[in-house]
């Protein structure tokens, strides 16, 4: 048995290392390489996820598997060795359920609708994609009837990304979630929006980078496994445990978009290098599902980063790293104008209150795409519809509007945004227990002392990788599935505060 299981660790290192190739090219695309190597890279790129596929799911694996079963049974359920061969099982059972050819067929399409909509959103021309995005809707539910028995359409969608979710659950969640924003936001933006021209000033680049990034080593991002480079679309990547990057982009007069994505990507990136090294190169040595990662992303960009105690602590080492810059702007006018709660377009602009809207009302369209209620035709005007009834804002053209995200265009419809509201939920949630059992940790954040929540963050989820899946992990920390009392609860003390709600 012994030596079976080594047999299927080395073949699945194989499967990683392959993988974890195919991420330096991603990277390297987007940060470094000349834009003439771009067909070429897209061609190493399919050709090392078919070999990757392929290795994954030979035949030997399926019989490693079988044959290690009664090996499993006599481990508890909470062993590495039980949860190892269990996320394997899950992991090959899904992917042998996938023809090759529609992977291959999935990941051309994606390709040339990605290449559609970088030409078409500048252009303003939904009608230049439409073709491509009716395919990827015809994609997505091919896709989900390669796994039969589904409640509901998005289903098999949602859980490749949020293993264990259902359309259904989250869209009761966010239900009761809309309920309750909506008023705030109505009762936040009766007053005028705060004046954040402050962080519109000249910001050298340099002192930029160095700044978020001194914060993020405080928080306990590990540079000698990591690094930060430029990009035009922020993201985490992992080549392996010892080797997690971030990215981020710089606006000179724009002092939120490096900091906040620094701090954003960071918190994935902590979340990666606190994940037990015995995992490494198996399919446990990976955050669990986006949910989880976006809690962390969003707990540090947030929860701790645009807090009032942080910036006691940083806002004197900001003014000193541009100097003469901000000078004229007390700490107070400062964390008002980081903390800006306005009705927007951009979801990625988006405050915190705001954001949970531009979710669901994607969350929605999905769904109703994947239900066939709606037409890709009809995509935009609905877009506008929904837009409008929920902020209160005409949507000026499609470009700020249904062309604005990259996520319809990469190849599948279905479990792509909501994440990011699970993710903020969980946020409120594991910070509210963390300080809970630590209940010093908002005091030492305002000191510039991290490692208190970090451990917590760490023994509590960091270090399980992908051991448990995403409700089990919630239902072990919470003691209950995800809840959006918590979040609610940080929302209306904090803004409730700054607009004397
Ligand atoms: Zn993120």
């Amino acid at each position: 048995m012994k030596e079976k299981l080594e047999r299927l660790k080395t073949l699945l290192r194989e499967v990683s290392d392959i993988e974890s190739a195919s991420a330096v090219l991603h990277w390297d695309q987007s940060t470094y390489m000349p834009p003439a190597g771009a067909a070429a890279r897209g061609r190493q790129l399919g050709t090392l996820d078919r070999i990757a596929h392929e290795k994954f799911t030979a035949p030997v694996i399926g019989e490693l598997l079988e044959a290690l079963r009664p090996f499993e049974a006599e481990h508890p359920y909470d062993s590495d060795e039980a949860a190892f061969l269990r996320a394997t099982r899950r992991e090959y059972e899904k992917a042998i359920r996938v023809p090759s050819r529609f992977v291959a067929e999935r990941s051309a399409h994606s390709a040339a609708s990605y290449a559609a909509w970088v030409k078409a959103r500048p252009a303003n021309d939904f009608a230049a994609v439409q073709p491509c995005l009716e395919k990827t809707v015809d994609l997505s539910h091919q896709m989900a009837d390669f796994f039969p028995g589904y409640d509901h359409v998005a289903d098999p969608l949602i859980d490749w990304v949020d293993r264990g979710m259902k359309a259904e659950t989250i869209r009761a969640l966010f239900a009761d979630l809309r309920a309750e924003l909506t008023p705030l936001v109505h009762a936040i933006t009766r007053h005028p929006p705060a004046d954040d021209s402050c962080l519109h000033r000249h910001y050298p680049e340099a002192a930029q980078l160095a700044f978020g990034q001194q914060i993020i080593e405080e928080f306990g991002y590990d540079f000698q496994r990591g690094r930060c480079d430029k990009t035009a679309h922020p993201y985490m990547t992992k080549f392996s445990l010892d080797d997690v990057r971030i990215t981020t982009r710089v606006d000179e007069h724009d002092l939120s978009q490096a900091l906040f994505s620094i701090l954003h990507e960071g918190g994935h990136a902590l979340y990666e290098q606190g994940i037990n090294p015995a995992y490494e190169a198996t399919p446990l040595g990976g955050g669990v599902s986006a949910g989880i990662h976006e809690s962390q992303s969003r707990l540090w960009e947030n929860q701790v980063g645009r807090g009032r105690g942080f910036w006691e602590h940083y806002y004197p080492l900001l003014q000193k790293t541009f100097p003469g810059t901000l000078d004229d702007v007390s700490l107070d006018r400062f964390y008002r104008a980081i903390n800006k709660v306005e009705r927007s377009l951009i979801r990625t602009d988006a405050d915190e209150v705001t954001y949970n809207l531009h979710v669901m009302l994607r969350f929605d369209l999905e769904l109703e795409l994947l239900e066939g209620k709606l037409a890709v035709r009809d995509l935009p005007e609905a877009w506008r519809d929904r837009f409008e009834a929920d902020f209160g804002l005409p949507v000026p053209d499609d470009r700020d509007g249904v062309l604005q995200d990259v996520h319809w265009f990469g190849g599948l419809v279905g479990g792509a945004f909501q994440g990011y509201t699970l993710g903020n939920l969980l946020s409120a949630q594991f910070f509210s227990l963390a300080t809970v059992a630590h209940p010093d940790i908002s005091a030492r954040i305002a000191r510039g002392q991290f490692a208190t929540l970090r451990d917590w963050l760490r023994e509590n989820i960091y270090v399980h990788g992908g051991k448990y899946t995403a409700p089990e992990l919630i239902e072990r920390v919470t003691g209950g599935p995800p809840r959006i009392e918590p979040y609610m609860a940080y929302l209306r003390e904090k803004y409730g505060e700054l607009y004397d709600l």
